[in-house]
């Protein structure tokens, strides 16, 4: 197998004071320009005024990522913006995939219990905002470089402000630092893509600020960021606050406030007597000022320990039949489910429907074959033959090996990988089997870098995996798509013995691309 990591690049360190140069170097940048995270609750706990943060964790070296894979995977995510656009409208088809995944998925039910009543009274808002990412790695296939998608993300899609500060590290190491290793780095030999992670997805939140228009109450209008309780990754969330604060072309500034979602009934409330449900904030260090809320970012509420008590799904009740623009809409947020990218990945001679994919780009053939390019293997878990044969795989000891399964969840940690898939299995009754989907490992070329997590340096192979940010604007509708752009990257790579990847989650790290 041919290696990424090719001559002596990135290089391995062996000499200890070169290596805490370059360590201590790191440090410092990270906390000075915010590449960043809040410590664990039990350092927390004895500094109790929240004044600590500590380094994100990150590749000492951007590492190599094929160019044409990279720009493949930047060039098609418009075409990906709306392709999920256009699943976010079709209800019908939607209500079908979660009627085949909900029976096993008390989740993806409420989820749908809320969507169908605010439906009975209408929605009030048309307008959608997606701020999307999806998710690759490069597979390879003899010579063959070609990039696969692990997922697609439409809800919370993190690491856009921390993404952006990585890229800036690299590039600040790459002037500064490696020149002066021992086995130095050439300024000029490394290819840096510019990144505008940051910039790119607060725009997406400006765009949708300004299509809600003036409150018709009076008030002044807002961007409310809906947050987990005790977020340790704010500083990727404040870096887009930041963006979007500065963004403002006017002399007054994009108003912008983070509110946990557990305290969102307790804040924020619908305009009374009002038919058109405008959402109003009360911000509660002020009892004087109301805002209308006119985007709705959601940074929380995509998994089920969001919602602890019924009282929480009532707070998503009351987003979603507000006039707030939401980012997303539970619409948008089941089009995400791994369901969605099962049916899309799945070729017509084998669907039982029409191919989900020609259903949703019915007549542009290069977007067709271009997002067709990008899928691997994956298959249902369901009783049709396709589903049959699946299990077959899922079950047998040694077909398992080649596979991950994964059920209607995001945020990292909920899959089942290889030997473990059989197992779940057999703890599962088989007739909510069809809530999970089956997926081809993607195997990508070995590389070799060194992270630096927790102010250790871990050296050895590593998988890397790409995320293209999109930003996209409709009108549900009437399909009409206001704003449509790719709006920059991430690369997070994880140790080539862990099977989860996030950062957030504590296996992955930041890195970005040195394109090769
Ligand atoms: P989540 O929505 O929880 O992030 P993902 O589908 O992204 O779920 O899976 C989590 C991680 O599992 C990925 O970041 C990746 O490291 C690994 N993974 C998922 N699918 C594959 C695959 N087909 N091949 C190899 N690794 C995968
Ligand atoms: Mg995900
Ligand atoms: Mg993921």
């Amino acid at each position: 197998m041919s290696s990424l990591a090719g001559g002596s690049y990135p290089p391995t360190l062996d000499d200890a004071l070169e290596k805490d140069r370059l360590a201590q170097a790191i440090k410092d940048w990270t906390i000075a320009n915010g590449l960043a995270v809040r410590p664990p609750p039990a350092v927390v706990s004895n500094n109790p005024e929240g004044i600590l943060a500590m380094s994100a964790p990150v590749t000492l070296f951007p590492s190599p990522f094929p160019k044409g894979c990279f720009e493949e995977a930047k060039a098609i995510q418009t075409k990906y913006n709306e392709l999920y656009a256009r699943i976010s409208q079709d209800e019908e088809y939607l209500s079908g995939l979660v009627q085949e995944v909900a029976s096993g998925d008390e989740f993806i039910a409420e989820l749908w219990k809320i969507h169908l009543r605010v439906k009975e009274e209408g929605y009030v808002q048309n307008l959608a905002l997606g701020l999307f990412r999806s998710d690759y790695m490069v597979h390879q296939d003899g010579d063959n470089l070609q990039i696969k998608q692990v997922e697609f993300n439409t809800i919370a899609s993190s690491f856009g402000g921390l993404s952006a500060q990585t890229s800036l590290l690299h590039q600040h190491l790459a002037k500064n630092e490696y020149p002066l290793l021992q086995n130095p780095i050439s300024r000029s030999s490394v290819d840096l893509p510019a990144n505008n992670s940051a910039e790119g997805l607060a725009a997406g939140l400006a765009a949708a600020f300004r299509a809600y228009g003036q409150s018709t109450l009076g008030h002044p209008t807002c961007v409310l960021f809906i947050t987990q309780d005790g977020e340790r990754n704010v500083f990727d969330q404040r870096h887009l606050e930041y963006a979007l604060q500065s963004s403002s072309t006017t002399p007054d500034p994009i108003p912008v406030f983070r509110l946990p979602f557990s305290q969102l009934l307790t804040h924020t409330t619908l305009a009374p007597s009002s038919p058109t449900r405008q959402l109003l904030y009360h911000p509660p260090h002020n009892p004087t000022l109301t805002f209308e809320v006119a985007v709705a970012y959601l940074r929380a509420a995509y998994g089920p320990s969001d919602y602890p008590t019924p009282t929480a799904w009532e707070a998503r009740y009351q987003l979603e039949r507000s006039a707030a623009i939401k980012c997303p809409t539970i619409l948008t947020q089941l089009a995400g489910m791994k369901k969605v990218q099962q049916v899309l990945a799945t070729p017509e001679a084998v669907s039982t429907t029409p191919s989900a994919l020609r259903r949703f780009v019915p007549n542009d053939e290069a977007a067709y074959a271009a997002l067709w390019r990008t899928f691997t293997n994956i298959y249902p878990l369901d009783t049709t033959p396709a589903g049959q044969a699946a299990r077959r795989l899922a079950t047998d000891p040694d077909a398992c090996q080649r596979y991950v399964m994964k059920p209607q969840r995001e945020g990292g940690g909920n899959n089942f990988y290889r030997g473990a898939i059989p197992r779940q299995l057999k703890e599962t009754p088989e007739e909510y089997w069809a809530s999970y989907i089956l997926m081809e490992l993607i195997t990508p070329p070995p590389v070799v870098n060194t992270i630096l997590r927790n102010g250790v340096l871990e050296q050895g192979g590593v998988i890397c995996e790409l995320g293209v940010y999109g930003t996209c604007l409709w009108d549900q509708g009437t399909g009409e798509v206001l704003r449509n752009e790719e709006s920059g990257y991430l690369l997070r790579t994880k140790g080539d013995q862990s099977e989860e990847g996030g950062v957030a989650a504590g296996f992955g790290c930041m890195d970005s691309c040195r394109l090769v």
